[in-house]
């Protein structure tokens, strides 16, 4: 897959939204602050709007549960001066309302109150293949919805209010984007970011946001086991590798496992990817390690063997487990990589146990 290349997607952005001649171009801002309310919006700032669960696998709040996310969760909760419940939402660019899914609708029961919004931009603009039809955005999980289905929206209106209808466990904004395919598909919705304007707040992958450390490699059992620590607020993680020799066959891309593998996402860590197996170790920052239950963590886990250290600032982690790796493999790689392209690649010069 193709990263999207934003630093050239904002002209064409203006292109397709029509800009008139000669008017000072505006920049795509995601997500829009909204200045006339002076009200906080949702965008990753200094304040603690903080995104609290990113793109891909993790294990789930509060249970043992994998699952695959498919958007990123805004935190709703935590900032000063407006009750719970009542953080706006905003329109992250101009558009129509083409889903309202409110009380009485029966998805409503999983995705709560939600807004779609389709928007008059090609991915095509944005660096993505024709075949992705327009960029649409949804909003979900809203306590109160302000809008109606056909209703033109320019960026940063209301659509709602932030809330915890639906299947969740806190008030948040949960933030898709998706794309046209055999079905909708969600694609990462750090696509929309431009990494320049959100530079310093939010953290692109790279060399000194991830670590990587090298646990253990098993040549009887065939097996090497990497775990992955990233800082908080990085976002556009697409996944990772483990290249044995030249086998470069066990890939995981979470953008790739939502379009193909909706069935089987969220059925845990087998056999999604042959040669590869993914522990997500926490999700929601620390405190969701402390209050899970551990007990509940399958015993294959190797979160067991390798305790995860209760670190501050540290917000994901993920054990990635090669296997079928022949045991005379000279040369084993560990490459971790974004949606736009950005990749930070490993190999262990001796790996901490080697038995
Ligand atoms: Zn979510």
């Amino acid at each position: 897959m193709k990263p999207a290349p934003l630093a050239l997607a904002a002209g064409l952005l203006l292109l397709s939204l029509g800009a008139p001649a000669g008017a000072k171009p505006k920049k795509p801002v995601w997500p829009v602050p909204n200045p006339t309310l002076n009200q906080p919006g949702f965008q990753p700032s200094s304040s603690n709007r903080q995104i609290s669960g990113v793109f891909g696998p993790r294990l789930k709040f509060g249970s043992a549960r994998y699952d695959h996310h498919e958007g990123i969760d805004f935190y709703a909760f935590f900032d000063k001066g407006l009750p719970r419940g009542d953080h706006s939402v905003f329109s992250v660019l101009d558009g129509v309302v083409t889903d309202v899914i409110a009380p009485g609708n029966p998805e409503r029961t999983e995705t709560g109150n939600k807004v779609v919004v389709t928007h008059p931009i090609p991915w095509s603009a944005l660096g993505g293949p024709k075949e992705w039809g327009n960029v649409r955005t949804g909003y979900l999980h809203l306590s109160r919805i302000s809008v109606q289905k056909g209703q033109q929206v320019k960026a940063g209106d209301e659509l709602g209010k932030a809330g915890e209808t639906g299947y969740t466990s806190t008030v948040h904004l949960h933030f898709n984007v998706y794309r046209a395919g055999g079905r909708d598909v969600n694609v990462n919705p750090a696509r929309l970011f431009s990494p320049k304007l959100f530079k310093g707040v939010v953290l692109p992958v790279h060399k000194k946001t991830v670590q990587i450390e090298f646990l253990e490699r098993d040549k009887g059992a065939g097996t090497a086991l990497a775990r992955v620590y990233l800082e908080r607020n990085v976002y556009g993680l697409d996944g990772f590798a483990w290249q044995v020799d030249k086998d470069s066959s066990r890939v995981i891309s979470f953008e790739h496992v939502t379009a193909t593998m909706r069935d089987k996402r969220d059925t845990g860590d087998q056999g999604l990817i042959p040669g590869l197996r993914l522990f997500p170790l926490r999700y929601n920052g620390g405190e969701a390690l402390e209050r899970l239950n551990a007990k509940r963590i399958p015993s294959s886990w190797p979160v067991s063997r390798y305790p995860v250290p209760n670190g501050k600032g540290v917000r994901l982690g993920y054990d990635v487990l090669a296997t079928g790796i022949p045991e005379d493999a000279k040369k084993l790689t560990f490459v971790v990589f974004s949606v736009f392209g950005k990749k930070v690649k490993a190999s262990p010069k001796r790996f901490q146990v080697e038995r």
